[in-house]
């Protein structure tokens, strides 16, 4: 059975789900070989073997952290080279995106970015993906060279299939570009305790009609009794409301989570870009005509400031 690459997105060791659900997506396209690179690679091999992987290429060098993102490329070019995979798959960050554009430069091979799905096809995998804000949803395959699929979180379940999960040292040879930019400083965000928005399960979002930052803690609070990320439209980031980080859209970032809240946003096309993708859409919305009620699979026509409150209370009490 052909050999599929899996390129491990991990911290310290700790595999992100992103790259789990990646291994239930290679898994349908042949055998997963994980390439888990930088400090704690190694650590990563049992949950990776648990899920599917056949093999754990890893290697550990300063490099990965005192360099942005090209001596991982050099790293996953050797795996590819030692591999000969029938494709490579990258999660969709923002860091995932650019690895696998330059891998795919470098080996001559078409790329398929932001996937959602990717099933067997007779000619090479098929990859789904939301396109025009999702209003189509289009099936390509790559026609030249080894197919590179970067995937959206939430695509895919996350499954258990235990396999061999073998570790093996993978030899890299920087290139004279792996040293060209040097990392000076790293700020971890302070922790709010929510998941990371783009990986989370379910996210809360609050717009215009959350009326000032001082009110979204209501969309925080409906937040924190779900375990949700919280978002925020444009009109909330730019009154500076909310984090430029939390924004979801065009400009903010693309979530596809299995639920999704909005509450006091009306919907807008570059709103929508970033969340069409959603599996099940709630919105609280006072304006019965809000052109977020024609994609939702539930609305609820009311003001915010009583609804909101409610449903964190009612969740609230059904936990216990
Ligand atoms: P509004 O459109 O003003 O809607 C507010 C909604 O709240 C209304 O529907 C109103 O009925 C409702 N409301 C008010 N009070 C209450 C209440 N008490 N209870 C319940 N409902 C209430 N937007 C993004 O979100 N993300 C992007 O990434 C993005 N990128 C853009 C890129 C470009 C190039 C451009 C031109 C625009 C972009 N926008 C983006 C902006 C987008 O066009 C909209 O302006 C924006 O999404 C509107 O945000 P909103 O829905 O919060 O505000």
């Amino acid at each position: 059975m052909a050999e599929v690459l899996v390129y491990v997105d991990h911290v310290d060791g700790a595999v992100r789900k992103p790259t789990l659900e990646l291994l239930t997506l290679a898994r349908r396209i042949g055998e997963p070989v994980a390439v888990a690179l930088g400090a704690g690679a190694a650590d990563t091999a049992a949950v990776l073997a648990e899920h599917g992987a056949v093999k754990v290429l890893t290697a550990d060098a300063p490099e990965f952290t005192e360099y942005l993102v090209v001596p991982k490329v050099d790293a996953l070019q050797a795996a590819y080279e030692a591999v000969s995979p029938a494709a490579v798959l990258v999660p969709s960050s923002a860091e995932g995106k650019e690895i696998a554009a330059r891998l795919a430069l470098r080996i001559g091979s078409g790329i398929i970015t932001d996937a959602t799905d990717i099933e067997a096809g007779d000619e090479g995998p098929v990859a789904t993906q939301a396109v025009f804000a999702a209003s189509f949803t289009t099936k390509s395959r790559v026609s030249k060279g080894t197919p590179v699929i970067t995937v959206k979180p939430n695509s895919a379940p996350v499954e258990a299939a235990p396999a061999a999960g073998a570790v093996e040292a993978l030899a890299v040879t920087f290139g004279a570009l792996a040293t060209g930019t040097k990392v000076v400083s790293r700020t971890p965000r302070e922790s709010t305790g929510r998941p990371e928005l783009t990986e989370a399960a379910i996210v809360v979002s609050g717009g215009r009609g959350v009326n000032g930052a001082e009110n979204f803690h209501i969309i925080e609070e409906l937040a924190d009794s779900l375990g949700a990320a919280v978002g925020a439209s444009r009109a909330a980031v730019d009154a500076g409301w909310y984090p430029h980080s939390n924004q979801v859209g065009q400009t903010g970032k693309s979530v596809s989570p299995q639920l999704y809240i909005a509450s006091g946003i009306s919907g807008a096309i570059q709103h929508r870009a970033g969340m069409q993708t959603s599996k099940t859409i709630v919105a609280v919305n006072k304006d019965a005509e809000a052109p977020i009620f024609d994609l939702v699979d539930y609305g609820v026509v009311g003001d915010l400031f009583a609804v909101v409150p409610q449903l964190t209370e009612e969740i609230k009490a059904r936990k216990g």
